[in-house]
């Protein structure tokens, strides 16, 4: 089987390495098929096409839209997108600004909590100053010593309900998918294990999901427990979605996956890289 890891970050949004040691990193851990798919922006794929061809190694354009299903934020991948699409750059730099002014909503809350200055110091932490987010007040929180891990940060400051969240309104769900399909790529709903919705909801987001043109699910990623895998197995083949795999990778050290190091996809699946032929036969 083909090693294919079609989720994972670069510093063009929160991860810690550019594009192109992302591609390499990726190479010498034996991944064949690398989606790089940051968050909001595809500044970072062209970096990667030329280690890519180095290292032999089958680059699919990818990124991770943040959107809201009512009150949820839901991942969309796009894969294979055409990153030079005019609805789908539009569309991501809506996205992008939106994240600009939640920042300077995220760094009030701070200073009301006497952390002051943590707006400076997200975007201090940011390669990409058009591209802020969670995870850069979270490195800022603990390379200043205010809280001793990222993990704690998310859990004491960052997350639903504690001090330093507040709510933000994402691209609606149906638009995101749209801006994927018009540039000639597949949406796959990332991650469906990591949201706080039930087995009935989930149902009902997949059959919306489906209906508004959605062509996968990641089935095999980092934060799905083997349980969640058989779970979203089972749905991906009920509901006649494509299944993904990806690692979701951030950064060493900032994640206990590495890129590409994942179980394979449970033997039902219809693995989402069939659908791009011959280019990446499995
Ligand atoms: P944002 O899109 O700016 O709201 O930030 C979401 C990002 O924060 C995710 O892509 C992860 O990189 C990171 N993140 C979210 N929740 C956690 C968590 N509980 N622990 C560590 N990182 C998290
Ligand atoms: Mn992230
Ligand atoms: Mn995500
Ligand atoms: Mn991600």
């Amino acid at each position: 089987m083909l090693n294919i890891d079609l989720h994972c970050h670069s510093n063009v949004s929160d991860g810690l390495l550019s594009p192109a040691e992302v591609v390499r990193r990726a190479a010498a851990q034996g991944v064949q098929v690398l989606a790089l798919t940051d968050h909001d922006d595809v500044a970072g794929l062209e970096e990667a096409r030329e280690p890519a061809r180095e290292t032999n190694l089958h680059f699919v354009n990818g990124v991770e839209i943040s959107t809201s299903w009512g009150n949820h934020t839901l991942h969309v991948l796009g894969l294979n997108i055409d990153p030079a699409h005019a609805g789908l750059q539009a569309g991501l730099e809506g996205i992008r600004q939106g994240r600009a002014e939640r920042a300077t909503r995220i760094a009030a809350k701070f200073d009301e909590l006497g952390i002051e200055g943590s707006l400076a110091g997200a975007y201090a932490m940011a390669t990409n100053k058009g591209l802020i987010g969670r995870m850069h007040f979270a490195r800022f929180l603990v390379e200043f010593g205010y809280v001793k891990n990222l993990r704690t940060v998310f859990k004491k400051y960052l997350v639903k309900g504690k001090p330093g969240y507040v709510t933000h309104q994402w691209a609606p769900l149906a638009e995101a998918v749209s801006w994927i399909r018009d540039s000639g790529g597949i949406a796959v709903l990332a991650h469906p294990g990591r949201y706080q919705i039930g087995r009935m909801r989930m149902e009902e987001l997949l059959a919306e999901f489906k209906e508004i043109g959605g062509g996968g699910i990641e089935v095999v990623t980092s934060s799905h427990t083997p349980e969640m895998v058989s779970t979203f197995a089972d749905l991906s083949q009920r509901f006649g979605f494509l299944a993904s795999r990806g690692s979701d990778f951030h950064g060493p050290g900032e994640n206990i996956i590495e890129l590409g190091r994942l179980p394979n996809l449970p033997e039902k699946c219809q693995p989402v890289w069939h659908a791009w032929g011959e280019a990446v036969a499995a």
